[in-house]
Protein backbone atom coordinates (compact mmCIF):
# COMPACT_ATOMS: atom_id res chain seq x y z
CA UNK A 1 0.00 0.00 0.00
CA UNK A 2 1.11 3.48 -0.80
CA UNK A 3 1.08 5.94 2.11
CA UNK A 4 0.93 9.70 1.09
CA UNK A 5 2.99 11.55 3.43
CA UNK A 6 2.78 15.33 3.70
CA UNK A 7 4.11 17.61 5.80
CA UNK A 8 1.64 20.33 6.68
CA UNK A 9 2.66 23.10 4.60
CA UNK A 10 0.51 26.14 5.88
CA UNK A 11 2.49 26.62 9.23
CA UNK A 12 4.89 29.45 8.48
CA UNK A 13 8.87 29.21 10.08
CA UNK A 14 10.44 29.93 12.84
CA UNK A 15 11.52 33.04 11.54
CA UNK A 16 7.37 34.21 11.53
CA UNK A 17 6.00 31.77 13.71
CA UNK A 18 4.45 33.16 16.95
CA UNK A 19 4.64 29.77 18.95
CA UNK A 20 8.57 29.39 18.71
CA UNK A 21 11.86 31.51 18.17
CA UNK A 22 15.36 30.88 17.80
CA UNK A 23 17.90 32.05 21.00
CA UNK A 24 20.93 31.17 22.74
CA UNK A 25 21.03 27.44 24.26
CA UNK A 26 20.87 27.52 27.74
CA UNK A 27 21.73 23.62 27.12
CA UNK A 28 24.28 23.65 24.53
CA UNK A 29 27.35 26.19 24.96
CA UNK A 30 27.59 28.37 22.04
CA UNK A 31 24.79 26.85 20.26
CA UNK A 32 20.87 27.57 19.49
CA UNK A 33 17.96 26.57 20.64
CA UNK A 34 14.18 26.68 20.63
CA UNK A 35 12.05 28.99 22.95
CA UNK A 36 8.50 29.79 23.86
CA UNK A 37 6.93 32.81 22.59
CA UNK A 38 4.28 32.59 24.87
CA UNK A 39 2.85 30.47 27.55
CA UNK A 40 1.67 27.08 26.96
CA UNK A 41 -0.82 25.15 28.52
CA UNK A 42 0.30 21.24 29.17
CA UNK A 43 -0.65 19.25 26.45
CA UNK A 44 -1.02 22.22 24.24
CA UNK A 45 0.74 21.33 20.33
CA UNK A 46 3.57 24.21 19.99
CA UNK A 47 4.36 23.80 16.35
CA UNK A 48 4.60 21.03 13.71
CA UNK A 49 8.10 19.88 12.19
CA UNK A 50 8.88 20.71 8.65
CA UNK A 51 11.20 19.97 6.93
CA UNK A 52 12.72 17.61 3.74
CA UNK A 53 11.38 13.97 3.85
CA UNK A 54 14.49 11.86 3.80
CA UNK A 55 14.94 7.61 4.41
CA UNK A 56 18.32 7.97 6.65
CA UNK A 57 19.15 9.60 9.41
CA UNK A 58 21.88 11.76 11.17
CA UNK A 59 22.26 13.82 13.97
CA UNK A 60 19.57 16.37 13.32
CA UNK A 61 16.95 14.56 11.14
CA UNK A 62 13.59 13.60 13.71
CA UNK A 63 11.77 10.14 12.90
CA UNK A 64 8.44 10.19 11.31
CA UNK A 65 8.03 6.28 10.42
CA UNK A 66 10.68 3.57 10.90
CA UNK A 67 11.80 4.42 6.88
CA UNK A 68 11.29 8.36 6.73
CA UNK A 69 12.88 10.61 8.81
CA UNK A 70 12.60 14.56 8.55
CA UNK A 71 15.81 16.77 7.87
CA UNK A 72 14.59 20.13 9.29
CA UNK A 73 15.56 22.83 6.46
CA UNK A 74 13.72 23.93 3.67
CA UNK A 75 14.11 23.60 -0.27
CA UNK A 76 17.15 25.78 0.27
CA UNK A 77 18.61 24.53 3.40
CA UNK A 78 17.43 26.61 5.45
CA UNK A 79 16.84 25.67 9.19
CA UNK A 80 13.14 25.37 9.66
CA UNK A 81 12.05 25.22 14.02
CA UNK A 82 12.80 21.70 14.42
CA UNK A 83 16.16 22.14 13.63
CA UNK A 84 16.75 23.52 16.80
CA UNK A 85 14.87 21.46 18.98
CA UNK A 86 17.32 19.94 21.61
CA UNK A 87 17.39 17.09 23.77
CA UNK A 88 16.66 17.26 27.03
CA UNK A 89 16.60 13.86 29.90
CA UNK A 90 13.63 15.99 31.70
CA UNK A 91 11.84 17.64 29.11
CA UNK A 92 9.18 20.11 28.55
CA UNK A 93 7.54 19.13 25.51
CA UNK A 94 7.06 16.01 24.00
CA UNK A 95 6.17 14.63 20.32
CA UNK A 96 3.90 12.52 18.44
CA UNK A 97 3.65 11.47 15.03
CA UNK A 98 -0.45 12.39 13.78
CA UNK A 99 -1.79 10.46 11.15
CA UNK A 100 -4.62 12.21 9.12
CA UNK A 101 -6.42 10.59 6.45
CA UNK A 102 -2.88 9.27 5.53
CA UNK A 103 -1.05 12.27 5.82
CA UNK A 104 1.39 11.84 8.91
CA UNK A 105 3.05 14.89 10.74
CA UNK A 106 5.09 15.31 13.57
CA UNK A 107 3.80 17.18 16.24
CA UNK A 108 5.50 19.06 19.23
CA UNK A 109 3.30 18.97 22.31
CA UNK A 110 3.77 21.25 25.91
CA UNK A 111 4.47 18.37 28.46
CA UNK A 112 3.78 20.55 31.49
CA UNK A 113 2.99 24.36 31.47
CA UNK A 114 5.73 26.08 29.62
CA UNK A 115 5.98 29.65 30.19
CA UNK A 116 6.90 32.31 27.71
CA UNK A 117 10.84 32.21 27.09
CA UNK A 118 11.43 28.99 28.08
CA UNK A 119 13.42 26.82 25.93
CA UNK A 120 11.66 23.88 24.32
CA UNK A 121 13.20 20.48 25.06
CA UNK A 122 12.15 16.71 23.93
CA UNK A 123 13.49 13.28 25.15
CA UNK A 124 14.99 12.12 21.82
CA UNK A 125 14.86 8.87 23.27
CA UNK A 126 11.01 8.53 22.29
CA UNK A 127 11.69 9.97 19.54
CA UNK A 128 14.53 7.93 17.58
CA UNK A 129 14.10 3.90 17.24
CA UNK A 130 17.96 4.11 17.37
CA UNK A 131 20.47 7.43 17.88
CA UNK A 132 23.15 7.30 14.78
CA UNK A 133 26.58 8.18 16.76
CA UNK A 134 24.76 8.61 19.87
CA UNK A 135 26.78 11.16 22.01
CA UNK A 136 27.04 11.94 25.50
CA UNK A 137 24.38 13.82 27.07
CA UNK A 138 24.68 17.21 28.80
CA UNK A 139 21.42 18.35 29.89
CA UNK A 140 21.92 19.01 32.93
CA UNK A 141 18.77 17.35 34.81
CA UNK A 142 19.18 14.57 37.34
CA UNK A 143 17.84 12.59 35.53
CA UNK A 144 20.29 12.80 32.98
CA UNK A 145 21.23 9.24 31.18
CA UNK A 146 24.87 10.60 30.36
CA UNK A 147 24.51 10.05 26.76
CA UNK A 148 21.92 10.32 24.15
CA UNK A 149 20.36 6.92 23.41
CA UNK A 150 17.17 5.74 21.16
CA UNK A 151 14.07 3.99 22.16
CA UNK A 152 15.53 0.75 21.31
CA UNK A 153 18.09 0.70 23.99
CA UNK A 154 15.82 2.73 27.03
CA UNK A 155 14.83 0.14 30.17
CA UNK A 156 11.23 -1.27 30.19
CA UNK A 157 10.72 0.71 33.48
CA UNK A 158 11.80 3.85 31.88
CA UNK A 159 9.30 3.20 28.54
CA UNK A 160 6.47 2.10 31.09
CA UNK A 161 7.17 5.53 33.29
CA UNK A 162 6.48 7.32 30.40
CA UNK A 163 3.06 5.19 29.44
CA UNK A 164 2.15 5.19 33.06
CA UNK A 165 2.09 9.68 32.44
CA UNK A 166 -0.70 8.98 29.31
CA UNK A 167 1.78 10.22 26.85
CA UNK A 168 1.30 8.58 23.48
CA UNK A 169 3.92 6.65 21.63
CA UNK A 170 4.54 6.87 17.65
CA UNK A 171 3.77 4.27 15.25
CA UNK A 172 7.53 3.57 15.23
CA UNK A 173 8.21 3.56 18.54
CA UNK A 174 5.06 1.60 19.35
CA UNK A 175 5.52 -1.32 17.55
CA UNK A 176 8.73 -1.87 18.55
CA UNK A 177 7.80 -2.23 21.98
CA UNK A 178 5.05 -4.48 21.37
CA UNK A 179 7.56 -7.00 19.37
CA UNK A 180 10.27 -6.63 22.43
CA UNK A 181 7.07 -7.29 24.74
CA UNK A 182 5.69 -9.70 22.65
CA UNK A 183 2.80 -8.29 23.24
CA UNK A 184 0.11 -8.26 19.93
ZN1 LIG B 1 20.68 14.27 29.68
Amino acid sequence: MQVEILIEETVPSAMSNDNVGVETSKLIPSGKGLHARRDFLEREEIFIVEGQLVNYSTLRTLQLTDDIHIDPVDKDGEPEPGYYLNHSCEPNAYSYVVEDNQNLSLRIYALNHINKGEEITVDYSFMETAITNSCICKCGSDYCRGKIIGFKDLGDEEIENYLSKNLPLSKHLKELYKRKKNVF
